[in-house]
């Protein structure tokens, strides 16, 4: 029993150690106290009383070890997401013709491209707003199961809400994909600058154009179900320097300085 204990003790102060004391959950954002001569002109900074933070994504496929931010080591933390089992009928969906399957890896690169805008004309707080009125069908994180397949985690927030339902900016930004995807269906990229990033999925209508600059707050599409879908709901990702992100998580209020 003793031993048991020694040995419990040991591993935390090892852990405690290792980790240097930051650490989160993946999916999060952990923001880093910077000292006053770190350049970090290519990171999302926020400051607060004169200090400044470095806003740093903690990606899921890290869990379990860490990632390097300067000279800093962050822990990222084993967390269970559950899974999510769906079925599509539309085996056409799933087994892709050969032109289909072009096409999706030719949009796939035309998206990845565009995820690696860095602009600085915007700059969030981290405070957005929900999207779109509807239920959570689906959360970040869960392991999926397509026709009883293993798939890619789900790295993204599904709000279900009827056809037509309105599609909210949840934060200032610009217009930097738009179009009809294989998979995503109409769907639209915004650039809210710094390296983050959100998209919109599975749209029945779009609202804006290429470049168009979008005040937080307005109209950009309507909720559908095109693309690879089971019903109409908004697939929504956020990406901080390339990396999916919990969207639930900075639609809290006072998210920012819960991190802070
Ligand atoms: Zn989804």
């Amino acid at each position: 029993m003793i031993k048991y204990l020694i040995v419990i003790l040991i591993s935390s102060l090892v852990s405690l150690n290792i980790t240097g004391g930051y650490s989160g959950d993946p999916g999060e954002v952990y923001a880093i106290k910077l000292n006053q001569d770190e350049d970090v002109s290519s990171h999302l900074i926020i400051e607060k009383d004169g200090i400044r933070f470095a806003i740093v994504a903690l990606p899921y496929n890290k869990q379990g070890g860490f990632i390097k931010f300067y000279d800093k080591n962050i822990f990222i933390n084993n967390k269970d997401f559950g899974e999510s089992r769906i079925t599509i009928k539309n085996t056409s969906m799933v087994n892709l013709s050969p032109e289909d399957s072009i096409r999706a890896s030719k949009e796939s690169k035309i998206i990845r491209d565009a995820l690696q805008t860095f602009s600085t004309q915007y700059k969030s707080n981290l405070n957005f707003s929900n999207p779109v009125e509807g239920i959570i069908s689906s959360r970040y994180g869960k392991k999926r199961f397509i026709n009883e397949s293993p798939r890619s985690p789900h790295l993204a927030l599904d709000i279900a809400a009827p056809e037509g339902t309105k599609v909210i900016a949840p934060e200032e930004g610009k217009v930097i994909l738009v179009g009809d995807f294989f998979y995503s269906g109409n769907y639209l990229i915004l650039d809210h600058g710094y390296g983050l990033l959100s998209s919109y999925s599975h749209l029945s209508k779009i609202n804006v154009s290429m470049n168009q600059l979008i005040e937080k707050g307005e109209k950009i599409g309507e909720v559908g179900s095109t693309g690879r879908v089971t019903g109409p709901h908004l697939h929504w990702s956020v990406y901080l320097d390339n990396t999916r992100i919990n969207p639930e998580s900075i639609i809290k209020d006072n998210f920012l300085e819960s991190i802070l």
